[in-house]
C-alpha cells in the first residue's frame, strides 16, 4: 500500500481540490509493561509504534472544520454548535470534534480546518489508534493556530476530547504516548503525578526487535471485566486504608495480603503491586542498558495476568506460549485484555521464525490466523512537512 502521508495528501487533495499546507503525524502504542496499573495511580512504560496516523490538513474561514477519513472514505462537517458541547458528534467524528472541543474549553481559539486522515494503525486491536487520531489532529490544529500549548499539557487535552467528548474512560497512558514518546525510547509515566520520563530502549541496537501479534480474538465481555477489576482493586486499598494500591510497597505484600479474606482480590492485589514492581525493575535494567535482561520481567507480567488478574484468554496464551517455546527472550499480553496484542521480545533475526511458530500453534488449536508486526520504538507526534 502506499505509504500513510502520501495517503493523507492524496486524500487531501482529491477531496479539497488542493495540496495541504502541511501533515502531521501521530503513532499508535503498546505498553511494554504495567497492566491494569494506571488506575491504581501506579506506572506504565508505552512505546510509541512506527505505525502512524496521519492528518493533512489546512485551515477554512470561520468555525467551521471539515474532516474526511481514509478509512470509511466519509466525511464530516461541524461548525461551532456542534463543539459547544459533549455529545453532538457521533461516530468516528467524535474524536476530531472531541479535539476542538476540548481546545475551545481550554479557552484556545481553534482555527477552523479542513483535514485528511490516513491511518496505518488498525483500529481496536489495543494499539490506540483513538490517540493517534486524537494526537494528529490536534497537534494540526496547535500548529495552523499557533496556539500556546505546550506537549507537556497536551496529552490531558485529548484525554478529555476522548473521556468527555467521545464518552470513553481511558487513562492518560495512550494520549502521553502518542504524543510525548521517543524515538529508540519506552515512556516511563507515573500515573499518580503524570510525570514521564524518557528511558533508553534502543532494540535495534540490542540486536533485538520486538514482534507485535494481534490475537484477533474477540473482546469477549471486556467491558464489565474491567469495571470488575478496577472495583476489586478499589474495594481493595478501601481494605487495606491506602488511597491507591500504588501505595502498598512489594515489601509490604506479604502482610497486606494476610489482611484480605477474599482470595479474589488477594490475588487482584498481587498482581497489581507486583506490577508496578516489575515496571521499575524495567526501567532499572533498561537504564543501565540491559535491555536483554528484561524478557522474564515480561513474562512474569504475562503469567500474573493470566493468574492473578485473569484477563487472558486461549488465543492469547496460546500465542504467548508458542513465542516463548520458538526462542522468545520473554513475552506477554500488552493492553487492558480479553483479546489485543502479544508482544515478544526477540532476536531481530528469529522475529519471523517466533511468527511462524505462533501462526502454526494457532492452526493447531484451530483459531482464525494472527496478525503479526515487527517493531522498534518510533517517535511521537510530529509535523512532517
Ligand atoms: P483503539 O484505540 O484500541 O484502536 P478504540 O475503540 O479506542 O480502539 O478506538 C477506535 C475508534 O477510533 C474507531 O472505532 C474510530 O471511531 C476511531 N478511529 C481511529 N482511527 C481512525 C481513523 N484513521 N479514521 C477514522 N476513525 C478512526
Ligand atoms: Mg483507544
Amino acid at each position: 500500500m502506499t505509504d500513510v502521508a502520501e495517503r493523507a495528501a492524496a486524500g487531501f487533495r482529491t477531496r479539497y481540490g488542493e495540496p495541504p499546507a502541511g501533515r502531521w503525524a501521530a503513532p499508535g502504542r503498546v505498553n511494554l509493561i504495567g497492566e491494569h496499573t494506571d488506575y491504581n495511580d501506579g506506572f506504565v512504560l508505552p512505546f510509541a509504534l512506527p505505525l502512524r496516523t496521519v492528518a493533512a490538513a489546512a485551515g477554512q474561514d470561520g468555525a467551521r472544520w471539515t474532516v474526511w477519513s481514509e478509512l470509511s472514505d466519509e466525511t464530516v462537517t461541524f461548525g461551532a454548535d456542534e463543539v459547544a458541547e459533549p455529545g453532538r458528534v457521533t461516530g468516528w467524528g467524535a474524536y476530531v470534534a472531541g479535539v476542538v472541543w476540548a481546545l475551545r474549553d481550554a479557552g484556545h481559539d481553534v482555527p477552523g480546518a479542513r483535514l485528511a486522515i490516513a491511518s496505518d494503525v488498525p483500529l481496536g486491536a489495543g494499539l490506540s489508534s483513538s490517540a493517534a487520531l486524537e494526537a494528529a489532529v490536534l497537534t494540526a490544529l496547535v500548529d495552523l493556530g499557533g496556539l500556546d500549548l505546550p506537549a507537556e499539557r497536551q496529552p490531558r487535552l485529548a484525554q478529555r476530547a476522548e473521556n468527555v467528548y467521545v464518552g470513553a474512560p481511558t487513562g492518560i497512558m495512550d494520549q502521553s504516548a502518542a504524543i510525548r514518546c521517543r524515538d529508540g525510547h519506552a515512556l516511563f509515566l507515573d500515573c499518580r503525578t503524570e510525570e514521564v520520563e524518557h528511558i533508553p530502549f534502543d532494540l535495534h541496537a540490542a540486536g533485538l526487535a520486538m514482534l507485535v501479534v494481534d490475537s484477533h480474538a474477540p473482546h469477549r465481555h471486556a467491558d464489565g471485566e474491567y469495571a470488575a477489576r478496577r472495583r476489586s482493586c478499589e474495594a481493595g486499598a478501601a481494605r487495606l486504608g491506602v488511597p491507591a494500591l500504588r501505595d502498598v510497597g512489594v515489601d509490604q505484600l506479604d502482610t497486606a495480603l494476610a489482611r484480605l479474606d477474599d482470595p479474589e482480590t488477594r490475588r487482584r492485589v498481587r498482581h497489581v503491586v507486583t506490577e508496578d514492581q516489575r515496571v521499575l525493575d524495567t526501567v532499572a535494567l533498561l537504564r543501565a542498558g540491559r535491555v536483554r535482561e528484561i524478557g522474564p520481567l515480561l513474562t512474569a507480567s504475562h503469567v500474573s495476568m493470566r493468574d492473578d488478574f485473569e484477563i487472558t484468554v486461549p488465543e492469547i496464551d496460546t500465542a504467548v506460549e508458542a513465542a516463548l517455546a520458538a526462542g522468545a527472550l520473554g513475552a506477554r499480553m500488552t493492553g487492558g485484555g480479553f483479546g489485543g496484542c502479544v508482544l515478544a521480545l526477540v532476536e531481530a533475526d528469529a522475529a519471523e521464525a517466533v511468527a511462524d511458530a505462533v501462526t502454526a500453534a494457532y492452526a493447531e488449536k484451530g483459531f482464525p490466523a494472527p496478525g503479526h508486526v515487527t517493531v522498534l520504538p518510533a517517535g511521537g507526534a510530529t509535523r512532517l512537512d
